[in-house]
């Protein structure tokens, strides 16, 4: 029997490149190996997101763009966090047995107090209890992560140790799938690829959308002229040719430093083999776009199965607690 994954994601409208090579393209190739529940956090969400207007068109483009990237809705569950209540019960008896000064020292909360002192809310200080709930509702077994989440799995994992040590074994201890995900530089050459600093590339974009949004990027600012000599270690078009161009990288690298090509000439290549890599997407984007209805329809079918198993846990749960 396959071991479950569960990972959650914030709603974040049409996907880029950045979330495309890391974390997209590793859903997709875990299915193969692993029973697999990718959630929508949109109550986590709410923590941060003080205006809530876009919210469900950003849930229905990120799932969209996710579906015609290759998650399977046959072999995987996917759903959105709020549809399947039962997990704010979770959350609610976990806050009971999770000591509170677990939660005051983790790190991101302090970082998000400060980043938004004008909206510390009880969500913040909760978020990694909601979390636990997540993976537990669903006897999550294992979790990708990468390195700087270890510490959020690390207490979900003493969580649940502690609920099973209070009430009896009902959940599994979940395992972190430590993942590499490659740091995707955006176009201005200074910020990781994001929405938020306008330096990303849409995966759903034209050729020529894709090819006007590399010819903004910066390159090595050495490369004043074009008989310049360039640094390609230190160019992000040069680092995103490494997933795009692979088998042409080194011949790149040392036209580059010798001058062998102009950085427009260079940009052009980069912008036709991201376009070429990402056709199969947007036809496939094209086609479920044609489809009335097929993201709601996913997500309902999702929504159901997720609950099934999360009735039945909760069932278990309020067992154990003597609440039944
Ligand atoms: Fe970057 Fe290519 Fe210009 Fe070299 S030639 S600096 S790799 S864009």
């Amino acid at each position: 029997m396959k071991k479950r994954v569960f990972s959650g994601f914030r709603p974040t409208g049409k996907q880029h490149i950045g979330n495309y090579l890391g974390t997209i393209q590793n859903c997709v190739s875990l299915q193969q190996e692993y029973d697999c529940i990718y959630c929508v956090v949109d109550i986590h969400a709410l923590t941060t997101l003080e205006n809530t207007t876009e919210l469900q068109e950003d849930i229905h483009e990120m799932v969209l763009d996710w579906l015609a990237a290759g998650i399977d809705p046959e072999k995987s569950i996917l759903f959105v966090q709020s549809h399947v209540p039962q997990v704010t019960e979770l959350h609610t008896l976990f806050s009971m047995v999770t000591p509170l000064n677990w939660l005051l020292r983790v790190p991101t909360f302090k970082e998000k107090v400060k980043m938004q002192p004008q909206n510390v809310n009880y969500g913040l200080v909760g978020y990694p209890v909601l979390m636990t709930a997540d993976i537990a509702l669903y006897k999550g077994e294992v979790v990708p992560v990468g390195e700087d989440q270890l510490p959020h799995l690390e207490l979900a994992r003493e969580i649940v140790r502690r609920f099973n040590h209070l009430f009896g074994p009902v959940f599994p201890e979940p395992q972190a799938k430590l993942t590499q995900f490659p740091l995707i530089m955006g176009l201005d050459g200074a910020n990781k690829m994001s929405k938020s600093y306008n330096n990303h590339i849409e995966i759903a974009s034209s050729p020529q959308q894709i090819l006007e949004r590399v010819m903004t990027a910066v390159t090595d600012p050495a490369r004043r002229y074009r008989s310049d000599p360039g640094h390609p270690e230190i160019c992000n078009i040069f680092s995103l040719h490494k997933f795009f161009t692979p088998d042409r990288v080194d011949e790149i690298a040392s036209d580059c430093r010798r001058a062998k090509i102009g950085c427009v000439e260079c940009k052009k290549l980069l912008a036709a083999n991201i376009a070429s890599n990402l056709e199969p997407f947007r036809e496939k984007k094209a086609a479920l776009t044609a489809t009335p209805n097929y993201v709601t329809e996913v997500l309902a079918d999702g929504a159901t199965r997720a609950e099934a198993i999360a009735k039945e846990t909760i069932r278990e749960v309020k067992q154990k607690m003597k609440l039944l």
